[in-house]
């Protein structure tokens, strides 16, 4: 018999088995009809679908969830808010350091596969991106010999020990360390307080490299994991866009898209970010690539008040990453407002012929609002806008096909007459 045949077979036989397994975690039971999300394989339960849960439950449990008529369905870990549940395996098995490691192994392999790792080009890559690999609440950045583990749910943050382990051994010695930066996601989404602080090892003077660009990153002081690795594919694009152009930055942090236009030939690059710190590392990223004085200009200042007093057509390229305008789905309507009056300033101001690049990262927004939402910004610019290409997020970041709200990463690029 081959393997698959043999898995075929076998897999209902230990879905039944299991059924009847008794494992020490609390439960969740479903209300009826609402295991329909779960059977298809969403890693998601919101707390409206739960019937009852198991007496003194707490944030960050590993849970056990079964239907209403009494059948398993998945595990996860638990937290007392509208998401109740997300969900770690379909298949009924123990939580502990091999699942964690099993489950890593595979995130890593996924790399691999993308010549990510051992590139000598590019050393910074999202090992971990949750739900797009199984992990929900859980993301690990890695940056050259450095990963930065961040987590989004209590259950996550209690199995960081465990987890760090996995990707120590995972890497064998090629990484030095691993910093936890739980403390303002881990906030931000359960109330609890906890302290940033190294794991295993411990130093943060990191030069990471993206297709063969460097870049300084500090990962305690800054935002996120300290790079955003997921523009690494549209940073490379813009640069093949940006010889010989004028191009803004709009939005720019550390100067990832200015590095790119400066390396291939953009005639001047403003980066503009309000953070001061990004700004200044913004300077520095482009001088450890060779490029200082006039051909590339930082101001830390407000995004708006640039576009509304700078000249009309002094810049024939700009890029518009902005940061999530919408958080959660009641901000939603206001986001894409949002996205409409930027958009329509930059296209206002553009010089004919020029490209822009524009982005929304906010989970909230789906890809066809955020195109909706620029395409009222052509009509209000009053100008001829043409959709050249069609962007995402980079392939370390993977989407969980059965999890659209995954994808989100949302790019254009706009030809502006
Ligand atoms: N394009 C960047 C990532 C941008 S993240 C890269 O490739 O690395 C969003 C940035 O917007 C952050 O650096 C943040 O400091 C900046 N920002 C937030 N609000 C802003 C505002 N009102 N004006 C200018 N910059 C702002």
């Amino acid at each position: 018999m081959n393997l698959i045949a043999f898995n075929a077979n076998i897999r209902p036989i230990i879905n039944f088995v299991t059924n009847f397994v008794a494992m020490d975690y609390p439960r969740v039971i479903l209300k009826p009809g609402k295991e329909v999300p779960v059977l298809r394989f969403h890693p998601w339960i919101f707390s409206g679908a739960i019937a009852s849960v198991s007496e003194n439950l707490q944030d960050g449990a590993i849970v056990e969830v079964f239907g209403s008529n009494g059948k398993y369905l998945a595990s996860g870990h638990f937290q007392d808010s509208s998401i109740a549940v997300k969900i770690l395996t379909f298949e009924r098995q123990p939580i502990d350091r091999q699942f964690w490691y099993k489950q890593v192994r595979k995130a890593y392999s996924l790399r691999e596969g993308l010549n990510l790792v051992s590139n000598p080009d590019t050393n910074c890559y999202r090992l971990v991106h949750n739900e797009g690999d199984g992990m929900p609440g859980l993301i690990v950045d890695v940056y050259d010999s450095v990963a930065v583990l961040q987590a989004h749910s209590a259950g996550m943050y209690q199995a960081r020990q465990d987890l760090a382990e996995a990707v120590m051994q995972i890497y064998g010695g090629k990484l030095s360390g691993i910093y936890d930066k739980s403390s303002e996601s881990l906030f931000k989404n359960t109330g609890l307080r906890v302290q940033n602080g190294w794991l295993t090892g411990g130093s943060s003077d990191v030069i990471a490299a993206e297709h063969g660009c460097k870049f300084v990153v500090d990962i305690e002081g800054g935002q996120k994991t300290g790079f955003f690795l997921d523009q690494r594919e549209n940073r490379k694009k813009a640069g093949l866009y940006a010889r010989g152009r004028k191009v803004l930055n709009m939005f720019s942090y550390t100067g990832g898209f200015s590095v790119y236009a400066l390396k291939s030939g953009a005639e001047l690059v403003h980066s503009v970010d309000s953070s001061a710190p990004a700004c200044k590392l913004a300077e520095k990223n482009a001088a450890i690539n060779g490029f200082g004085g006039d051909r590339h200009l930082v101001f830390a200042t407000d995004a708006r008040q640039y576009l509304e007093t700078m000249k009309q057509g002094e810049y024939d390229m700009i890029i518009l990453d902005p940061p999530a305008f919408a958080k959660n789905t009641s901000s939603r309507h206001n986001a894409i407002r949002g996205y409409t009056s930027l958009n329509a300033s930059a296209m206002k101001k553009i010089a004919a012929g020029g490209i822009l690049f524009t982005f929304s990262c906010s989970q909230v927004v789906s890809r066809e609002q955020f195109n909706a939402a620029v395409a009222a910004a052509a009509i209000e610019s009053g100008r001829s806008v043409r959709v050249l290409e069609q962007l995402g997020q980079s392939g370390d970041h993977p989407i969980n096909i059965f999890q659209p709200e995954g994808e989100y990463l949302k790019g254009l690029v706009l030809r502006v007459d």
